[in-house]
């Protein structure tokens, strides 16, 4: 039951990391915070999503150039240019590994 209690509370807790800082405050600017509540977030943000956080300021860049390029061959994360889901996901990978 334990293990059970662990794998949701990191599932949710990546998921709330993942909109609240990543999407909503890197990526769009939603919201301001202080320097602290912003480092608190970020390492908060790596426990959560372990081996598959992306830094703060690649997702930010990537997803903008995401909204911005939707669809098109510019659009890092679109499965409209790629032979497949694994293809899509290289490329992604190769984006954000740049910043
Ligand atoms: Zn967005």
């Amino acid at each position: 039951m334990i293990i059970i209690i662990f794998v949701l509370v990191l599932w949710y807790g990546g998921l709330f990391f993942q909109s609240f800082f990543l999407h909503r405050y890197a990526a769009h600017q939603v919201f301001t915070m202080s320097k602290t509540m912003e480092r608190v977030s970020f390492v908060l943000t790596w426990f959560f999503q372990g081996s598959s956080y992306l830094s703060a300021y690649g997702y930010g860049i990537m997803h903008r150039m995401h909204h911005a390029y939707t669809d098109t061959e510019k659009d890092p994360h679109s499965p409209s240019h790629d032979a497949n889901l694994f293809a899509m996901m290289w490329r992604t990978k190769q984006y954000v590994s740049r910043y």
